[in-house]
């Protein structure tokens, strides 16, 4: 069966969705975009990533490029179409199309494209063994909490991590703490057992996933806190791991050189990977 994606109002081929080359987003980078999980035919935490797109557009002034019920019908349908179970739906709004000029455009069209596909989730030899990430510096800008599509540094950055032979990057501030990953956010869990992630502030984005877990783990009575945390501190931590939609939790057992724990997947992370499933299976779902 062939793909299916939506193009600024129509479905087409995937081999024939196409923009103009005027796309503000092709060429300034200037748009917002969302992944939504798509697990056992249903979209897990929906509505909490469609507000994150409505901020993402706010903070960059982008008018919404329809109404709420439209864009979940048009997920709804793309899903359908594509016949997806287990996949993700992408979706991305920018500024329109209009002469290329840096001010924006007097009368902006957004403009909407959003495709689906499968994924293979990670295996459980993977979450089992975890995984590897290498540090980095982190050179992004300055408001890191908008889900923008300028990725670049991002997409250097886990080229580096691929080439490395590992999973993900760990991006790392001037004073030494760890931000996020590249498509991820970091988590550790300390020596006596506390649950670590930093606070979201403007140098991290706000994951989905995080916010979930956070919830999670409260519900579950784990101790944790929200601060920043050194690649030291994470060196040295008795569990790392990494979240996102389409990760869920995935344990990290070498950071560069070095060990984590015993070099598996420890028991905080696996457990709040459990609940997470749970919560994909259940009240995180919407059909
Ligand atoms: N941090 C960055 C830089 C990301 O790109 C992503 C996801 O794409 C995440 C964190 C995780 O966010 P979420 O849990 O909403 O997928």
């Amino acid at each position: 069966m062939s793909r299916i994606a939506y193009v600024n109002g129509r479905y087409v081929p995937h081999a024939d969705a196409v923009v103009h080359i005027e796309d503000r987003g092709y060429q300034f980078a200037d748009g917002v975009y969302e992944v939504v999980l798509i697990h056992n035919g249903a979209m897990v935490d929906e509505l909490p990533h469609l507000d994150r797109l409505d901020r993402s557009l706010r903070e960059l002034r982008i008018a919404a490029p329809m109404t709420r019920p439209a864009l979940r019908s048009v997920m709804r349908e793309l899903l359908r179409r594509n016949r997806i179970r287990t996949g993700l739906i992408y979706m991305q709004a920018t500024r329109g199309v209009a002469r290329r000029d840096h001010p924006f455009p007097k009368n902006p069209v957004t403009a909407l494209v959003m495709t689906a596909k499968r994924v293979s989730l990670p295996s459980a030899a993977t979450v089992e063994n975890g995984v590897k990430v290498i540090s980095i510096r982190d050179i992004r800008w300055e408001r890191c909490d908008i889900k923008t599509v300028a990725l670049l540094p991002n997409v250097l950055g886990k080229q580096q991590a691929k080439e490395a032979g590992a999973y993900e990057a760990w991006q790392v501030d001037d004073n030494g703490y760890v931000t996020e990953g590249t498509s991820t956010n970091a988590w550790i869990v300390t020596k006596d057992g506390e649950l670590v992630t930093r606070n979201a502030n403007q140098s991290i984005l706000n994951g989905i996933t995080r916010l979930t877990l956070l919830k999670l783990a409260e519900r579950e009575k784990l101790r944790f806190v929200e601060r920043g945390f050194t690649l030291e501190e994470a060196k040295q931590a008795r569990e790392a791991f990494v979240s996102s939609a389409t990760s869920f939790v995935t344990p990290v057992t070498q950071i560069d050189d070095a060990v984590v724990g015993n070099g598996k997947a420890g028991s905080v992370g696996l457990g709040l990977r459990e609940a997470y499933l749970a919560y994909a299976a259940g009240e995180g779902r919407t059909p």
